[in-house]
């Protein structure tokens, strides 16, 4: 097996490992993340060659840099420890005195999150927090658009591409990493969704009613996005 690599617009080297197989008909690429460490594993059939399982990673570089860049080492949040939450500024502080996670408001405008109970589930119980309140303000967003628009039902995912989406049966589904993006951007993405209840297109119809429900700066948010969603992914 040839040592590869893979460089990243930021210089990153990341490894790839090109395995050779028998009755197979095309090249695959299966990019890896785990516990921060990057590889890139390719399959190629018996009869192509190495050069051209590397063209084929040159093809995919776009798609390779977006998954890498939406998953980056994740950090550890700890007791002390700040984290922004739908603009809000959050100090983290474990207390092993109390049994239930409070979350106070403070003279200088910040907020304390009290998180109880054993340390080593200090990020569990964080991760809780911030899912049930997501939920209560996106819930409280969606009650305040005409009801043609409301789910069947909403859920909460953890996936790296997609910050929400719209299936055929009602269910709007959110990345709960919006918790830790400015508000607007948050409300964005559920007008987004709430507009694929009429729309199931990206249609100028469909930006129409995006526009309609979220009101002006629909491109500043989006533009948020791009620029800043894999930060968005670094803790928890
Ligand atoms: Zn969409």
């Amino acid at each position: 097996m040839a040592n590869y690599e893979f460089i990243t617009s930021d210089g990153e080297h990341i490894p790839i490992e090109i395995n050779v197989k028998r009755g197979m008909k095309n090249i695959t690429l299966r990019p890896r993340v785990v516990c921060g460490a990057r590889r890139i594993e390719i399959s190629r059939p018996w009869l192509s060659t190495d050069a051209a399982a590397m063209r084929f990673v040159e093809q995919k570089r776009r798609w390779l840099e977006r998954i890498f860049a939406n998953a980056p080492c994740r950090g550890h949040l700890k007791s002390g420890d700040w984290f922004d939450f739908l603009d809000m500024r959050v100090h983290v502080l474990h207390d092993d005195t109390v049994r239930v996670t409070r979350f106070v408001l403070q003279d200088d405008g910040t907020y304390t999150l009290f998180v109880g109970g054993d340390a080593a589930l200090l990020e569990n119980r964080i991760r809780t927090f911030i899912k049930s309140e997501l939920l209560k303000h996106i819930k409280k967003l969606i009650l305040q658009t005409p009801r043609e628009f409301w789910p069947r039902r909403i859920a909460l995912r953890d996936t790296s591409s997609r910050w929400g989406s719209c299936s055929t049966t009602g269910t709007i589904s959110f990345s709960w990493r919006l918790a830790f993006a400015p508000y607007d951007v948050m409300r964005y993405v559920v007008m987004h969704e709430l507009s694929h209840r009429k729309h199931m297109d990206h249609s100028p119809e469909f930006w129409a009613q995006v526009r309609a429900l979220y009101g002006f700066g629909v491109e500043r948010a989006k533009r948020w996005l791009t620029k800043n969603g894999a930060s968005l992914h670094q803790y928890l």
